[in-house]
């Protein structure tokens, strides 16, 4: 599954519980079995109007052990009408809660098959969606679509709801005639009745998965069907959306065959269907043979490459591999299905765009591990202890993981990584797993032992902290490399050991050497001919790390002009955004941010000079304003925001918002805006706001940009935006912002709290997602009452799993005490003050600097 709605939350700063679970939580290892399910069939008609779903759920069962009794399956909310067993046999039932027991007139023995057939109805309210026009929103396609992870399936049939049971299946679904149903594996048959004007579609899935994978759309589509490496690849949009469908879709065919390859492993299943369908309540699920996708994914060309549908596209894809072809057998080790999703991602990136272009996404994932580090929690990525089992579905599991299996490659070599995987997906195939299966299939695929690397990245948690630091020792001819750990190490936060390139460029040559990190403090001796231009550690960023790495201005100009390695470079420009006041630095940025080849680092580059903010640094910001490249503009446009008040930075950025044309550009212009604080910045931001563009990131940027400007006048604007009618996902933004906005105004926060308080009761799940969010930015004790409410009863897992976080945060920031408007600003202040000051002794310093060479 996937998420790809960027949060914009606020930092919580504070020595506060940071823990995932608390210790009462219980465990919650797989479920016990009593029965091997091998078979379902599920004979249901759709009635779109009534928004039901009615038939018969047929279960093919064995005991595992002589003596069974009575089975207990899964049923929320069904009505049940009538159970019978193969003979026809009425069977009694019972049901406690969600889970429903049927009794056997007899002992049954372990292995004896037989039949239970359950007749109900159902009118879901999670599980299976019915999306159709309504007053607010009458574009909308009239779609009805299923979402079963983590365990709502239930919700639409009766069914064994967990993980780890693998069975075959068949949907045989009755629809309206002018719809067509989808599920599945493949079409067996599909029939007409011209008198009750339906039409039933056959679909079996005859490869074992879990039952969170069974799936079900229904609607009127356009689609297009293309074949890769003998395996049909379909998308299907709303009917009327088809011109999007080359755009969104080219690649899927090549990423079929792509991972087939790299992975050493064909695409196991029958077909690989995708279809958009609108408000689904996750940015993809990756149901066997059927992707479901939000339809934010069909972009124009001015969002294409920043936001790049490959991402959204190939995790769900590499899922029919990690995920459904092996499953994880309980949600501790979910883990298994989303880190490897997560890293195929990076995978495809390097395939189609180059290495260099995948290891920004890599760094972005672990920017937002750090951000959740920092202010949540740090957890072992495999834990059985938490409360819902969509808590695991956190950053950790995602980010963290995918840069996990990224460092995994990394230590074995790109040829035994994927022998490992090879073996672990033959060996396992068609099987649920459990995180020591990888372990033992890479022992197995190559001879090397990986208990070390489990236990420090999978076990434990947390990340190496670094002071590196090199000097030279010019009678020895060597470098001497300091490399110390800093993070406290205490349980679950270990001491860390890991294989590091070092990069070692003199005159002559450039070489790496391989370091092996393991204690707290360890100084490396590295031969070398002559005093090195500059000493790279981990120049590619394999190491998921923080780190410090003083070094002076010759090397890290060196460095940016010269480094191989894109992040060698990133990191040099990063380095040179101390170095205030100087000519040099200013010119060797522009060099980079006007010339260099790769976009991360003319990025990069932008970002260092708004850290220098000196007009000429300016100047330079306004050249880089030109590149073709989105990505770089954003980071000008991020750049300028850090003049404070300046007219030509306001101006490059009213320009820059109203008429870049790119929509993510535009927005980090709406936000760099407001982060500038010009007197005309809040009339800029309304007049342009409500354009429309590919996930409204547009107005979503407006929205929070209005609240990072603090100006009481916001709050009537945005809680315009939040009104029934507007596009959910500027619901979702401005409620956001709203709260975020009203932290600044005590007087308003309870009138706030009303406004979102009602939203939360929205029917709109984006709706009530930013009121979640909301209510956590507005960091006000009254809202809690309101969050709980939601924290018991939503229905929708992950808003309750939010809604409880957000109750967490909200306890923290009352405790720090309310921010005011007032505070902020001078803290403002301050920082502009003491940046203008490091900024004058930088100058003195350079000019000591000079005085003292010359007298040598
Ligand atoms: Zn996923």
């Amino acid at each position: 599954m996937s998420d790809l709605l960027d949060s914009c939350r606020g930092l919580v700063l504070g020595a506060f519980d940071r823990t995932f679970a608390s210790p009462e939580t219980p465990e919650q290892p797989p479920r016990d079995k009593t029965f091997r399910l091998t078979h379902l069939r599920l004979e249901v008609r759709v009635d779109d109007d009534a928004k039901t779903v009615s038939g018969t759920a047929v279960h093919r069962l064995s005991p595992i052990n002589d003596g069974l009794r009575e089975i207990t399956l899964d049923a929320a909310d069904l009505t049940i009408r009538r159970i019978t067993d193969d003979a026809g046999k009425v069977l009694e039932w019972e049901t406690h809660g969600d889970a429903l027991t049927v009794r056997l007139p007899r002992a049954r023995k372990a292995g004896e098959s037989f039949e239970v057939r359950i007749r109900y109805e159902a009118k879901p309210r999670i599980g299976l969606f019915f999306m159709g026009p309504d007053k607010g929103y009458p574009k909308r396609a009239r779609i009805a679509w299923s979402q079963g992870e983590a365990m709502e399936n239930r919700y639409w049939f009766p069914s064994y709801d967990y993980p780890n049971q693998r069975f075959t299946s068949e949907v045989i679904v009755t629809v309206a005639d002018r719809y067509v149903a989808l599920s599945n594996g493949r079409l067996v048959k599909e029939t007409r009745d011209a008198r009750r004007r339906t039409r039933t579609f056959h679909w079996l899935q005859d490869k074992p998965h879990s039952n969170y994978l069974v799936a079900l759309a229904v609607g009127e589509f356009d689609s297009k069907e293309w074949t890769a490496d003998g395996v049909p690849v379909q998308a299907y949009v709303p009917k009327g959306k088809g011109g999007f469908i080359d755009r969104c879709f080219r690649n899927t065919p090549e990423m079929v065959v792509a991972f087939g390859k790299i992975l050493g492993f064909r695409y196991p299943w029958d077909k690989y269907a995708q279809v958009c369908v609108p408000d689904f309540t996750a940015g993809g699920m990756e149901n066997t043979t059927l992707t479901i996708l939000y339809e934010y994914c069909l972009t124009d060309e001015k969002a294409y490459w920043d936001y790049n549908p490959d991402d959204l596209l190939s995790h769900e894809l590499a899922h029919m591999w990690f995920g459904d072809w092996v499953t994880t057998k309980s949600w501790g080790h979910i883990w298994l299905n989303e880190s490897f999703a997560t890293f195929c991602e990076y995978l495809w990136r390097e395939h189609k765009y180059g290495a260099d272009d995948a290891l920004v996404a890599i760094l972005d994932d672990r920017t937002q591990y750090f951000e959740e580090a920092e202010t949540r929690y740090k957890r072992p990525i495999v834990t059985h202890k938490f409360v819902d089992a969509s808590d695991m579905f956190d950053v950790h599991t995602y980010q963290k993981g995918g840069n996990v299996l990224h460092m995994l490659r990394f230590v074995l070599g790109p040829d035994l990584f994927r022998k490992a995987i090879s073996h672990y997906l033959t060996k396992h195939g068609g099987q649920n797993v459990e995180t020591n299966d990888l372990k033992v299939a890479i022992e197995e695929a190559t001879g090397r032992n990986l208990d070390w690397f489990f236990d420090e990245w999978l076990y434990k948690a947390g990340h190496p902290e670094l002071e590196v630091s090199w000097s030279w020792d010019d009678k020895a001819k060597q470098v001497l490399l300091k490399v110390k750990q800093t993070q406290e190490v205490k349980d679950p936060v270990p001491l860390f050991r890991m294989p590091v390139e070092i990069e070692i460029a003199t005159d002559a040559r450039v070489w790496r050497e391989r370091v092996q990190l393991e204690k707290a403090e360890q100084v490396f001796h590295l031969d070398a001919p002559a005093r090195p231009k500059a000493v790279m550690f981990d120049p590619d960023a394999v190491l998921l790390k923080k780190i410090t790495f003083k070094k002076d201005k010759d090397e890290l100009l060196w460095q940016l002009a010269n480094a191989k390695s894109v992040a060698a470079r990133m990191q040099a420009a990063e380095g040179l955004g101390t170095f205030l006041s100087d000519d040099r630095v200013v010119a060797a940025l522009r060099k980079a941010l006007t010339k260099d080849k790769f976009w991360g680092v003319r990025r990069e580059a932008a970002t260092a000079l708004g850290e220098i903010r000196s007009a000429e640094a300016r100047e330079v910001l306004l050249e880089g304003a030109k590149d073709k490249e989105s990505r770089v503009r954003r980071g000008v446009y991020r750049a300028l925001g850090k003049f404070r008040e300046d007219d030509v930075a306001f101006k490059a950025l009213a320009k820059a918002y109203m008429e870049d044309g790119w929509y993510y550009p535009m927005q980090t212009a709406a936000l760099a805006l407001a982060e500038a604080r010009h007197p005309k910045a809040f009339e800029t931001i309304v007049k342009g706001m409500d354009r429309p563009s590919q996930a409204e990131v547009v107005t979503r940027g407006a929205c929070m940009a209005l609240a990072n400007l603090r100006d009481e006048k916001g709050i009537e604007v945005l809680k315009e935006r939040t009104a029934y009618g507007r596009p959910e996902l500027v619901r979702f933004a401005s409620a956001t912002a709203l709260g975020k906005l009203g932290s600044f105004h005590e007087k308003r926060r309870d009138e706030i709290v009303e406004h979102l308080a009602a939203l939360l009761r929205d029917t709109n799940y984006r709706a009530r997602y930013g009121a979640v969010m909301g209510l956590e930015e507005l960091g006000y004790t009254k809202g809690i009452a309101e969050l709980e409410k939601t924290a018991e009863r939503e229905l929708i897992a992950h808003l309750r799993v939010a809604a409880r976080l957000a109750i967490k945060a909200v306890r923290e920031k009352h405790a720090e005490g309310a921010k005011k408007v007032e505070q902020q600003s001078e803290l403002d202040k301050l920082k502009d003050e003491n940046k203008e000051l490091k900024s004058r002794v930088a100058a003195l310093e350079s000019r000591i600097e000079t005085i003292a060479k010359r007298r040598k």
